[in-house]
């Protein structure tokens, strides 16, 4: 059982409800999705067995001066079954905390894997910007995540519409969850102004109060 490794590197969480945070970020290649904002390079990479990722992180890094390690693609869950086997490995041997980054539609992946996870930061992708309707998939993925600490991130542009914001609101109220508005980059600046972010978290807010306006900080940073 192997799966392709895109990258591994130390970095600062640089979006969410986490961001900040020192992690360790394993970069898993391929995704289901083919969003018209994404800029992450995750085609290529180096296939490893579970032992073998398990044996390349706890002797290139010193694990314990990780907040967390970052599951991040890519989408992870599409390599669920090498997963499962990873995640039992590094859970039987005090592993820092799992944090998983998914896009949020692939739910009986995610079942086979949950029991490894610790938090999530998951997706709710905006048809305004990906061009498909994911509500369903998205619904099913976030009854899967019961128990399990999850933040939802929402990627928007000038293109998001009052339905969409009203859709996404029930969504949050239907499951609980805190939303993270993150404004479209082009490089390293917003594509929208500071004028438009405020006026989208005002709609937010007015229907769901847990809802934060966080662009990717590592940009700012000059991170990966
Ligand atoms: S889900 Fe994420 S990795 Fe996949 S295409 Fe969209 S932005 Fe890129």
């Amino acid at each position: 059982m192997k799966a392709k490794i895109n990258e591994i590197f130390s970095s600062v969480q640089g979006e969410g409800a986490f961001v900040g945070y020192k992690q360790l970020f394993i970069r898993f290649c391929d995704c289901n999705l083919n969003c018209d904002y994404c800029d992450t390079e995750f085609e290529n990479g180096i296939e490893y067995t579970p032992d073998k990722l398990y044996e390349k992180i706890t002797s290139d890094y010193n694990l314990n001066t990780f907040h967390s390690v970052s599951l991040t693609g890519g989408e992870p869950l599409l390599s669920v079954n090498f997963l499962a086997e990873f995640l039992r490995i590094c859970k039987s041997n005090d592993f820092p905390i799992i944090y998983l980054e998914t896009n949020a539609t692939l739910a009986d992946e995610l079942i086979k894997v949950k029991p490894y996870i610790d938090i999530i930061s998951a997706d709710i992708k905006l048809k305004s910007a990906t061009g498909l309707d994911t509500k369903g998939l998205h619904d099913r993925f976030f009854v899967q995540c019961a128990g399990i600490e999850t933040f939802v991130k929402i990627v928007f542009d000038e293109n998001i519409t009052n339905d969409e914001i009203v859709s996404c609101c029930k969504m949050a109220q239907k499951y609980n969850f805190p939303l993270i508005l993150q404004p479209k980059m082009l490089g390293d600046k917003m594509s929208v102004t500071s004028e438009f972010c405020t006026e989208i978290l005002d709609k937010f807010t007015s229907n769901y109060l847990n809802t934060r306006l966080i662009p990717q900080v590592h940009k700012f940073l000059n991170l990966r």
